[in-house]
């Protein structure tokens, strides 16, 4: 119990009580009890107040390493922002720098081919804001720095080891894009077979939002969703995405809804059929669990 409130709090759901020592005891109370309503509502899970099965399978899916709710921040049914709405402030169109870390950088990926998933990505997210990403070589003078990190790598947000916080990056424009090392990435799910291989594009894309100011959404579909299952796939912007990247930076003038709303009825069937679960889901959230409790 007193785990739970410690995953609780390091989201940003519970804090301690004052007169409880810096420690959480292992009785379920009434503030453990508004911890688990908070967390369903903004997974978008049934309201129950109780530990269900669905809950719990959603607290053992690796997940974002950003802070779902922090002290004040504006949650609404669907996107957010960091507290104070923080963005980007250029000129109009935006140029925004990125460069890739020499040293800390994974090697069974080649250079061209994570340069191609972000390139990728970046892409999806200009279209809809009237943003460029341009990427550089100085790694040092860059707006955005992406590399891969291992445990404690000194922003005071160490990464946990295989599964569990997948990745992390900052609110503008501070431009950090943290990568957990010790993942298994995978660009292509046919080539890497690895039962806890995690998609980069789909964690470069949720990324790249935070990196612009969008916190978490309680919309499932969304990329700004705070988790992900292993070998899933999720790199399309939703009307959520969007909507809330749009309020920040206005549109692209060359964007149109429609063609979205057009993706979005299709990707809902593809959803419908792909969130019943299946044995092999089970098998691998109790796999989750004990990882997790072995590295907690
Ligand atoms: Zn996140
Ligand atoms: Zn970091």
């Amino acid at each position: 119990m007193s785990e739970l409130k410690k995953y609780f709090q390091r989201f940003g759901y519970l804090s301690i009580p004052d007169n409880q020592n810096d420690s959480f005891t292992d009785v379920f109370d009434a503030q453990f009890e508004s911890a688990i309503i908070l967390y369903q509502k903004k997974f978008g899970l049934p309201v129950s107040g109780k530990l269900d099965s669905q809950t719990i399978s959603t607290i053992m899916s690796p997940r974002c390493g950003v802070s779902d709710t922090g002290p004040k921040l504006h949650a609404t049914k669907h996107f957010a922002y960091f507290y104070g709405r923080p963005r980007w402030v250029r000129g109009s169109p935006m140029t925004l720098t990125y460069a890739f870390s020499p040293s800390n950088i994974i090697d069974y990926i080649s250079l061209a081919g994570i340069r191609a998933v972000f390139q990728r990505s970046f892409s999806r997210w200009a279209s809809v804001i009237p943003v460029n990403f341009t990427e550089i070589e100085d790694y040092g003078s860059a707006n955005i720095k992406i590399g891969f990190f291992s445990g404690d790598h000194g922003d005071g947000e160490p990464f946990d080891g295989v599964l569990g916080v997948l990745a992390h990056a900052f609110s503008p424009e501070n431009g950090r894009l943290h990568l957990d090392e010790a993942e298994t990435w995978a660009v292509d799910f046919g080539k890497e077979k690895s039962k806890s291989a995690v998609d980069l594009e789909s964690v470069a894309m949720h990324e790249i939002g935070h990196i612009l100011g969008l916190a978490h959404s309680s919309v499932k579909e969304a990329v700004m969703y705070p988790s992900l299952r292993p070998r899933s796939k999720k790199v399309d912007l939703k009307l959520d995405d969007v909507e809330g990247v749009q309020a920040l930076y206005g549109s692209n003038p060359n964007f149109k809804y429609s063609s979205l709303l057009e993706s979005e009825y299709s990707s809902n069937k593809a959803i419908g059929l792909h969130y019943r679960p299946c044995s092999c889901t089970f098998s691998w959230l109790l796999l989750v669990f004990s990882l997790l409790f072995m590295i907690t």
